[in-house]
């Protein structure tokens, strides 16, 4: 309970001002005339309404209550000394969630788009050569990234679902001689996990940094930062972290760190610049952190309660689980006469499944009824899969078999209504 003197002070802070007081003659406007011409929007006096849905696509999943109210607290400052211990906290798990124990790990006040950028806009130069992995939309949209900031982008494609052998990766680094080498982990347009073992060493052998995007397979799929050689590592807090999207958790090996802190230019962007982002995270040794930006603290607080339900339930549990569950859920569709679109079972992603779209019927209608009738969502493809598959995804606090056999249901029902439906 908050003390009363608390409670009278949060009051008295909210009330409305009177509107008299806002017609300020100081600002050239006569009492009692309004000087607005746009009156307040119809929309903004109404509350805000969001349905309850259940989140069974490939991310954001659900928010569990705890990691909510762990973002709804007061907030603090963000440069106050609570903040930069809270902050150290989800430093520390995150190294627990990446396995390595890089100092250079933070987290980046965005989505994990601004991860991708921050990655490449800070080891790569204009001109660099970069090699990336394309297997679905990950790998077109860090190649693009890439291309835009001017370094030489070099691709190895295969179709969605497909994966590449180490001697193709070492092949094509031999060819190129890339700065960077991007590969994208668990590719949630197709479905696929994808192999590491072994691509750092051979990165390594060609001077290269291997770059891996985990957002959609961190905690739900084994990857071991620093034991795979992985020079920097990123992944998202909407999926199996289960917190609010917004934030963006990432870490640099020592290497990483030598070629971004010993570059000619600066990077193109100053928001993401890792000069002024590891100073703000205590990262850089200096005594004291400088204002760089002010950082999402609510969003930081949910993210410390989902790094910390992690290591609750423990990194090998939380794979085992999310596998047990994908492992239910692919039976219960091949049950329906569905086709999985990967069919190596051991190179399917245990957050994300993807499912090919039954022939006969119109996918946007099935997922439509499915939303309708269920207050489900599953979603179509993204990128090179829409289209062809349906995504499924139980991650975090979603993930498990009563969740699972709810989703089924509805995919049946929907398979039983939609039939005459033509694609
Ligand atoms: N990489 C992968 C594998 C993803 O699944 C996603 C999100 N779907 C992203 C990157 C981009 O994440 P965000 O939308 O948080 O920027």
């Amino acid at each position: 309970m908050m003390p009363r003197s608390v409670l009278s002070r949060c009051a008295r802070l909210t009330q409305q001002v009177p509107l008299e007081s806002a017609r300020s003659t100081r600002h050239g406007v006569h009492r009692g005339m309004s000087s607005v011409t746009i009156p307040p929007p119809a929309c903004m006096l109404r509350p805000l309404e969001a349905p309850f849905r259940y989140l069974f696509g490939p991310g954001p999943s659900n928010v569990p209550p705890r990691i909510l109210a762990a973002g709804g607290r007061p907030i603090i400052g963000h440069m106050h000394s609570e903040m930069f211990g809270i902050m150290n906290d989800i430093k520390k798990g995150i190294q627990y969630a990446f396995q390595t124990s890089n100092n250079m790990t933070l987290v980046m006040s965005g989505s994990a788009h601004t991860a991708m950028e921050c990655a490449v806009f800070n080891i790569v130069e204009p001109g660099e050569s970069v090699l990336v992995a394309i297997n679905g939309i990950w790998g077109e949209r860090v190649a693009e990234i890439a291309e835009r900031m001017g370094a030489k982008v070099h691709t190895l494609v295969k179709t969605p679902g497909g994966h590449f052998t180490n001697a193709e990766i070492e092949q094509a680094l031999a060819k190129h001689k890339p700065v960077l080498f991007f590969l994208t982990h668990g590719e949630s347009s197709s479905g696929l996990v994808h192999p590491v073992d072994g691509v750092g060493d051979i990165c390594h052998k060609y001077n290269c940094l291997l770059l891996v995007d985990s957002v959609a397979s961190l905690g739900a799929a084994p990857l071991l930062m620093d034991q795979q050689n992985i020079d920097i590592l990123y992944t998202g807090s909407q999926k199996a972290l289960n917190a609010p999207p917004g934030t963006a958790p990432i870490s640099f090996s020592e290497r990483a760190c030598h070629k971004m802190f010993n570059r000619k230019t600066k990077p193109v962007s100053y928001l993401l610049d890792m000069t002024h982002l590891s100073n703000y995270w205590g990262n850089d040794g200096k005594p004291d952190r400088i204002y760089h930006h002010t950082g999402p603290v609510s969003g930081f607080f949910a993210l410390r309660e989902s790094l910390a339900i992690l290591a609750e339930t423990g990194l090998e549990n939380s794979w085992k689980h999310h596998t047990e569950v994908a492992e239910y859920l692919w039976k219960g569709l091949e049950d329906l006469g569905l086709k999985l679109f990967i069919k190596d079972k051991d190179l399917r992603l245990p957050s994300v499944t993807t499912v090919a779209i039954p022939e006969g019927y119109n996918w946007k209608e099935l997922l439509a009824y499915i939303m309708k009738h269920h207050q489900i969502e599953f979603t179509g493809g993204l990128g090179p899969t829409v289209g062809m598959v349906l995504r499924i995804g139980f991650m975090g606090y979603n993930c498990n078999k009563a969740n699972a056999a709810m989703a089924l249901a509805a995919l049946e029902d929907a398979l039983k209504q939609c039939r005459k439906s033509k694609a």
